[in-house]
């Protein structure tokens, strides 16, 4: 993010210039954190127009549960500033994302058609009119999703572990599993949705084709976006159903150092990535 420019500014400075930009340091961070929405320091909820309290609420309730589920767990803390954008409809949600996340006019359409929430760096934007969005547990289920994201891309240094299916499997499961307190599903019967919405598609895609973001993408719209979603879903469930959370954290604070990505995955979980998908795609299609 630095510029050569401002590396070489703080090479030449003195003590008292040291001294005078730790106070203004210290005075940005102060007037940083007074500004950030109550859920903790590090999390600032931006609630657009037309975007209700309650919303609001939902976001800060998911924020914490994640926030503790790692915490708690794992003694990983979040140490990023996060920024979760709250929109009204799906024009603010398209807005957002090219301001955001700036990506063209024609990606930020995609994805107002496929998602109701993104995460990108460090910006959490919502669409809070989505239909799906309507009850207060899928709200807070979504946002706990993007949270994980960010839990997940802090884990791996800001570089994702280019397994889709694993990073947007974890985080629905994690997040369904925290919202079971606030109303949700528990995570038997959310299986057993997700088992009826694959069983209902007209096509599935093996894992083996979501491992890319490129892929995962790709069936998005060729196969869905639900029947995508819920197919790495039900593999986390399967994978964590053997190996617990445990496994996955590991593995993401593992996998860029490592040279072999694939040894990882099978030191982690127990069994090879290729045999894994493979297995799990020939039951989930022979079950259909
Ligand atoms: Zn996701």
């Amino acid at each position: 993010m630095q510029s050569p420019d401002a590396k070489e500014t703080v090479k030449g400075v003195t003590i008292g210039g040291f001294l005078q930009l730790l106070a203004v340091f210290t005075f940005l961070v102060l007037s940083q954190i007074s500004l950030v929405f109550a859920p903790s320091s590090g999390v600032e909820i931006i609630r657009n127009s037309g975007v209700s309290k309650e919303v609001e609420h939902s976001a800060a309730i998911a924020v914490e549960n994640v926030k503790a589920f790692f915490m708690d767990k794992y003694n990983v803390q979040l140490r990023r500033n996060i920024r979760i954008i709250l929109t009204s409809d799906t024009d603010g949600y398209i807005q957002a994302q090219m301001k955001e996340h700036r990506i063209s006019g024609e990606e930020a359409i995609r994805r107002g058609r496929t998602s109701s929430a993104s995460s990108q760096g460090s910006v959490i934007i919502l669409n809070a009119g989505h239909p799906r969005l309507a009850s207060s547990p899928s709200l807070i289920a979504t946002i706990a999703h993007e949270v994980v994201h960010q839990f997940q891309d802090q884990l791996t240094n800001g570089k994702m572990s280019g397994l889709e299916w694993l990073t947007e499997g974890m985080a629905g499961i994690i997040a369904v599993q925290l919202t079971e307190d606030w109303g949700g599903k528990s995570l038997a019967s959310y299986k057993k949705y997700c088992l009826q919405e694959i069983g209902a598609a007209a096509a599935l895609p093996g894992l083996a084709e979501l491992r890319t973001s490129k892929q995962w993408r790709a069936s998005l719209d060729k196969y869905g976006a639900s029947v995508t979603y819920r197919i790495a879903e039900v593999a986390v469930l399967e994978l964590q159903s053997s190996t617990g959370w445990d496994a996955f954290v590991l593995y993401y604070q593992l996998v860029n150092q490592a040279a072999d990505k694939g040894l990882v995955f099978e030191r982690n979980f127990g069994v090879t990535l290729d045999n894994f998908e493979h297995q799990f795609t020939e039951k989930l299609m022979t079950g259909k």
